[in-house]
C-alpha cells in the first residue's frame, strides 16, 4: 500500500477518497485552486498545494503542476476522482512518466474507450452486443443519411468524442435529418473538436443501465448494474442499485457482457459499462446494447457500496499498489436496495440554472450517507459543478430504500442559495418512479408537475417573523414566560415581495398575523409547536430565516430599523424616521399600493431604511424626490383616506 497519494480533484470525491485513504493509514495530499483556499478537501487533507486560479484550465486542469506538486510533497501515487483528468490519457502517461503512479486503468485502456465510435467497434469484435446503427469512418452527408434510413427511424446522432449529452440529437424523419447532423457536428466541433458522428438506433422507452467493473490489468470482475434512468436532459438526477425488474438472467448477461468489455482492453481498477435498455417489453438477456465505457470511478458509485459492502476507492488504491483483485466473483454479494439522489445549487423552475451563492446552513439528515465538499459557510461558487452533496440511502428492500430517500431529504437543510430539493423530494414521492417504473423520460414527462416551487405557507411566514424577532430560543435565564404582552411588527421579504407580519405574545401562546391569515403557535420545553406538532426547524443567518419545512423556504429580514420605519406613520403620512438622504422612490400620486408594498428608500449613517406602506390604499401625493435630503419627522408619502380609496 502507498505512504502517501495526491488527489487531483476537489469537491466531494476528494473528500470521498481522503476518508478511505485515511481509514487505510494513508497520507493525503489536496490541491486547491484560489477559489478553494478555504475548501473542506483542503480541510481535510495531511497537507495541501496552491496549484493556480479558480477556472479549471489554470488549476484542476494542469497536469504538469499537479506532477510536480505529487514529486514535492513525496506522493507515491495520483488518485484522479471524475472529470477533470480523470480520462486524459496524456495525463496518465505524463504521470507514469514523473515515476508516480496513476491509480485508474492504463492510458491504453482509456484511449481504446475515448471515441464512441472505436469503442463501439473493439466492442462489437469482443462479442459485447452494441447499439444497432452505423460508427464508420466515412463521413459523408448521403453516406450517413442513406444508413439513417437502413437502421430505421427514430434514430439518434452521437458525437463519437461526446460526452455530457452533446453533440447528441434525435431524428424522427428522413426530413429532419440534413439540419440535425449540421447542428451535432457543429456542437461537437466547439465542444469536443472533433466533428465526426456515429448514428444509433434509438430505442424506445429506454432505460441506461450500468454495470460497475473492476478489474486488475488482466481479469475483471463486475459488482452487479446501476439504474440510472432517472435523467433531465441526459444528465442523471437519481440513481440505484439494483436495476428494479432485472432479473437473474438479464444480470449474468450483462455482468459477462461487462466483465468481457474490461478484459477485452486489459482494464485495471474502477469503471461502468453503460448499456441502454429497451424497456417497452420488460428485462431480458438479449434487450440491452453497450453504449459507452466510462474509465473512472462514477459519481453514482456509492449505490454500489451500500449493496456490495465494498469500498470502492479501497479497491482503486489497492489494485493501483499492486494487490490482486481483492475478491472473486462469487464473492461478491448483493444485499438489499440503494439510492442516491444529487442535491444541486440550481433553480429548477428556471430550467435547472446552475446557481451560486453562500450556503448559510447546511446539514442532513442523522442515518443517511451524505457525501459532500462544502459545510456550512462555504460558497458555491460559478467555476465548478454546483453540486452540494450526494445523498445516499440503503435498506433490504425498495420500498423501505426509497422511504429512507423521501426521510432524508425532507431532512436535508440548506440555507443561502436555490436547490433541486424540492424537485429531488417530488421525484421520491413520484407514484411510477416508487413502482419502478423508470426510464429516461420519466422527468421530461412530469416536468411541470416535478418543478413546482412550494410558495410558503401561513406557518412558515409565523416561524420566519418568530425567528426573525428573535423568539425562536429561549433565553438562558429569562424562559418564555416573561414574554407577557409582547407585541411586534416584524417585516420579511420573500420571492421579492414583503409581508407584514404582527407578533403577540402571551405566557407560552403566539399569535402571529398578517393580511392574509393568523396562525397560533404554542410553546413547550421542547420548542414552538404548531396545529399540534412539533414545528420545523428554524435556520437565522445575517438577514436570512431558513424555515426547513418542505425543501426550504427562505426569508430575508429587512434591516431592524427599516422595521421600526413602517411605523412611522403619522394618521395617513408616512414620516421619515430619521435624517438622510432619499436614495429612490418606487410609487407616485395616484398608485394604488399594498401593505408592506416598498416605498421608498432614505439612506442614514450608511444604512438603508426602507419605507413601507403601512395598509392597503392609494398614494395621494409623494413629497420627496430621489437625491433629496430629508429631515426626521418629514413627510415622505401621504395616503388617500381609507374611505376614499
Ligand atoms: P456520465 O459521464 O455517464 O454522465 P456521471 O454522471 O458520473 O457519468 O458524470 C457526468 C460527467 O460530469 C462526467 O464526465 C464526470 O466526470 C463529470 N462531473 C460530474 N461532476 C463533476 C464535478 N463535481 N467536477 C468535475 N466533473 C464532474
Ligand atoms: P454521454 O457520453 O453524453 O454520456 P451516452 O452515449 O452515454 O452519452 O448517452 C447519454 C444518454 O442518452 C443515455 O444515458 C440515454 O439516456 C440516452 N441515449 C443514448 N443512446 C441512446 C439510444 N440509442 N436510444 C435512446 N436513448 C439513448
Ligand atoms: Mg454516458
Amino acid at each position: 500500500m502507498f505512504d502517501k497519494i495526491l488527489i487531483a480533484n476537489r469537491g466531494e470525491i476528494a473528500c470521498r477518497v481522503i476518508d478511505t485513504a485515511r481509514r487505510l493509514g494513508v497520507e493525503t495530499v489536496a490541491v486547491f485552486s484560489d477559489a478553494d483556499r478555504g475548501a473542506r478537501h483542503v480541510a481535510m487533507a495531511d497537507d495541501a498545494v496552491h496549484i493556480g486560479g479558480p477556472q479549471p484550465s489554470e488549476s484542476y486542469l494542469r497536469g504538469d503542476t499537479i506532477i510536480a506538486a505529487a514529486q514535492a510533497t513525496g506522493a507515491q501515487a495520483i488518485h484522479p476522482g471524475y472529470g477533470f483528468l480523470s480520462e486524459n490519457p496524456g495525463f496518465v502517461e505524463a504521470v507514469e512518466a514523473a515515476g508516480l503512479v496513476f491509480i485508474g486503468p492504463s492510458a491504453d485502456a482509456i484511449r481504446s474507450m475515448g471515441l464512441k465510435d472505436a469503442a463501439k467497434a473493439l466492442m462489437d469484435k469482443a462479442g459485447v452486443p452494441v447499439v444497432p446503427g452505423y460508427h464508420g469512418a466515412d463521413q459523408s452527408d448521403a453516406l450517413l443519411a442513406d444508413e439513417a434510413s437502413k437502421i430505421g427511424f427514430p434514430v439518434l446522432i452521437k458525437a463519437v468524442a461526446g460526452g455530457g449529452g452533446k453533440g447528441m440529437r434525435k431524428v424522427d424523419a428522413p426530413g429532419e435529418f440534413a439540419d440535425a447532423l449540421a447542428s451535432a457536428r457543429s456542437e461537437a466541433q466547439t465542444a469536443f473538436g472533433n466533428p465526426d458522428v456515429l448514428i444509433e438506433k434509438f430505442i424506445a422507452s429506454p432505460r441506461h443501465i450500468e454495470v460497475q467493473v473492476f478489474g486488475d490489468g488482466t481479469r475483471a470482475v463486475h459488482l452487479f448494474e446501476r439504474d440510472c434512468s432517472l435523467q433531465r436532459r441526459h444528465q442523471k438526477v437519481i440513481e440505484e442499485a439494483p436495476a428494479p425488474g432485472m432479473t437473474d438472467d438479464m444480470r449474468a448477461a450483462m455482468g459477462d457482457a461487462a466483465v468481457r468489455a474490461a478484459e477485452a482492453i486489459g482494464y485495471a481498477g474502477a469503471g461502468t459499462v453503460e448499456f441502454i435498455v429497451d424497456g417497452t417489453e420488460g428485462l431480458r438477456p438479449d434487450g440491452f446494447w453497450f453504449m459507452e465505457m466510462n474509465t473512472r470511478l462514477q459519481v453514482e458509485h456509492p449505490v454500489t457500496e451500500a449493496v456490495t459492502g465494498v469500498d470502492l476507492v479501497e479497491w482503486q488504491l489497492r489494485v493501483a499498489s499492486g494487490d490482486g483483485l481483492p475478491a472473486r466473483q462469487d464473492e461478491i454479494t448483493l444485499t438489499g436496495h440503494s439510492f442516491e439522489a444529487r442535491l444541486y445549487a440550481e433553480d429548477v423552475p428556471a430550467g435547472f440554472l446552475p446557481a451560486t451563492g453562500r450556503l448559510a446552513h447546511l446539514a442532513f439528515a442523522p442515518g443517511c450517507r451524505a457525501e459532500t465538499g462544502v459545510r456550512t459557510g462555504d460558497e458555491i461558487s460559478p467555476f465548478y459543478d454546483p453540486m452540494i452533496a450526494k445523498i445516499v440511502t440503503h435498506g433490504p428492500t425498495r420500498a423501505i430504500a426509497l422511504g429512507k430517500l423521501r426521510a432524508a431529504l425532507r431532512d436535508t437543510q440548506v440555507a443561502g442559495t436555490v436547490t433541486n430539493l424540492s424537485f429531488l423530494a417530488a421525484l421520491a414521492a413520484h407514484d411510477g418512479f416508487a413502482r419502478g417504473e423508470v426510464d429516461t423520460g420519466l422527468i421530461a414527462r412530469d416536468i411541470g408537475r416535478l418543478s413546482v416551487a412550494p410558495e410558503p405557507g401561513a406557518g412558515d411566514v409565523a416561524l420566519a417573523a418568530l425567528a426573525a424577532a428573535g423568539l425562536m430560543e429561549p433565553g438562558p435565564m429569562t424562559g418564555f414566560t416573561l414574554w407577557g404582552g409582547f407585541r411586534r411588527q416584524i417585516l420579511l421579504e420573500h420571492a421579492g415581495a414583503v409581508i407584514v407580519a404582527e407578533i403577540e405574545i402571551d405566557g407560552c401562546e403566539a399569535r402571529v398575523w398578517t393580511k392574509e391569515e393568523t396562525v397560533q403557535l404554542h410553546r413547550d420545553g421542547s420548542g414552538w409547536r404548531l396545529e399540534g406538532r412539533r414545528a420545523p426547524a428554524v435556520a437565522c443567518t445575517g438577514d436570512l430565516v431558513t424555515v426547513f419545512s418542505g425543501a426550504g423556504h427562505g426569508f430575508k429580514v429587512p434591516d431592524p430599523l427599516a422595521v421600526l420605519s413602517a411605523g412611522a406613520v403619522v394618521g395617513n403620512v408616512v414620516e421619515a424616521p430619521m435624517p438622510g438622504l432619499v436614495k429612490a422612490v418606487f410609487v407616485a400620486g395616484g398608485e394604488s399600493v399594498v401593505a408592506g408594498q416598498k416605498l421608498a428608500i432614505i439612506e442614514a449613517m450608511k444604512m438603508e431604511h426602507t419605507l413601507v406602506a403601512p395598509r392597503d390604499g392609494v398614494v395621494e401625493a409623494c413629497f420627496v424626490t430621489e437625491g433629496a435630503q430629508v429631515e426626521a419627522g418629514a413627510a415622505v408619502i401621504a395616503l388617500e383616506d381609507e374611505e376614499a380609496s
